[in-house]
């Protein structure tokens, strides 16, 4: 399938919707207060103690997929499967020094179709991967904490997930989106390369990926994007400030591989134009090395929700923006993932 290029009354009506669905009201205290409510209550529940660190096998991974996929259904997403449960079934390897076991764990995946009848074929991907490290036992202090919440990593991102797919609910999109959670980011990528292998869309009908993972802030005037300099976007969705004013910038220079650490990789390496928004960092300083893949990274009275709540927002706006945007990203002249891209899309 072939993107689109929308002729000029589309542009209208874009335009229109625009105005009412993506452009938030000046006076922003009570949406970010209730957003800041709503996000403290994901992440303190993914991020809790009682989740044991979402290890792909164990109950407590399934239990936070159970909550993914109740709150898609509170939002109302459709989904691929027959039995409506969200889940997509995913074998996850478990590799350790000493041994291999294939684990049965959930990618998380729901959908809202688009609005309009013809972009409504064009979908694009929100995703967060909502896995994290478990239990490591620490064999040279056995009284330390020895659960990895994972709240910065990727409970921030899930998060914002969630939050975008309630706002979208609310105001449908042009074009279609997936909502999907991917099991196993820690152990490979394997959820989200097994859901691009088993994809339930054609693949060439994903124009853009935006993913949401991260480390966790050190500056929180700021998020960062990564993977967006080989990109052409029509208009740049977070030229202004968004999310109550958040500036979004793009990775570091000499941090520009992370991109290629995570989710939105696989998607790239198809060809599909893809992104990943994390938390404000600047460096990876004490404030990052505190808390990233460390036990204390858990949402705690020091969490900023505050930020958190306008992080959410950024995302969805941004995502918003992209949905229904007059013309489709696409691949810089260049870019290492040029030809990938004409060889799905066609041109
Ligand atoms: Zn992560």
């Amino acid at each position: 399938m072939k993107k689109s290029e929308l002729y000029p009354f589309n542009y209208l009506v874009l335009t229109l919707v625009l105005m009412v669905s993506c452009i938030a009201p000046k006076n922003r205290k009570p949406e970010i207060a209730r957003a800041k409510q709503e996000a403290m209550a994901h992440i303190r529940f993914l991020a809790s103690d009682e989740l044991k660190g979402r290890k792909p096998g164990t109950p407590e991974m399934k239990i936070a997929a159970r909550y993914l996929v109740e709150q898609f259904r509170s939002f109302g997403l459709q989904s691929f499967s027959t039995t409506n449960e969200y889940f997509q079934a995913v074998p996850v390897e478990l590799l350790t020094s000493t041994s291999k076991k294939t684990v049965s764990c959930n990618n998380v995946v729901g959908y809202i179709e688009g609005s309009d009848s013809i972009l409504k074929k064009e979908y694009m991907v929100l995703m967060a991967h909502y896995d994290h490290l478990g239990v490591i036992p620490d064999t040279v202090n056995a009284q330390s904490d020895s659960i990895y919440n994972g709240a910065r990593d990727n409970g921030m991102g899930i998060t914002a997930l969630l939050c975008a797919a309630k706002k979208f609910s609310k105001n449908k999109p042009l074009r279609s989106v997936i909502f999907l959670a991917t099991t196993g980011e820690e152990e490979g990528m394997q959820g989200s390369d097994f859901f691009i292998k088993k994809c339930p869309v054609p693949v060439n009908s994903i124009f853009f990926v935006l993913n949401n993972d991260g480390g966790g802030y050190n500056d929180t005037t700021l998020i960062r994007i990564g993977g967006i300099n080989e990109i052409n976007f029509s208009a740049n969705p977070w030229k202004n400030k968004i999310g109550s004013g958040i500036n979004c910038l793009p990775y570091p220079e000499e941090l520009q591989y992370l991109f290629k650490e995570g989710d939105a990789i696989i998607f790239s390496e198809m060809g599909i134009p893809s992104i990943t928004i994390s938390p404000g960092f600047d460096k990876i300083d004490e404030a990052i090395l505190k808390y990233i893949h460390k036990p204390t990274d858990e949402a705690g009275d020091d969490f900023n929700y505050s930020y958190l709540a306008k992080f959410c927002l950024a995302y969805y706006e941004m995502s918003c923006s992209i949905a229904n945007s007059g013309k489709l990203p696409s691949w810089k002249k260049g870019s290492l993932y040029y030809s990938k891209g004409i060889e799905l899309y066609g041109k």
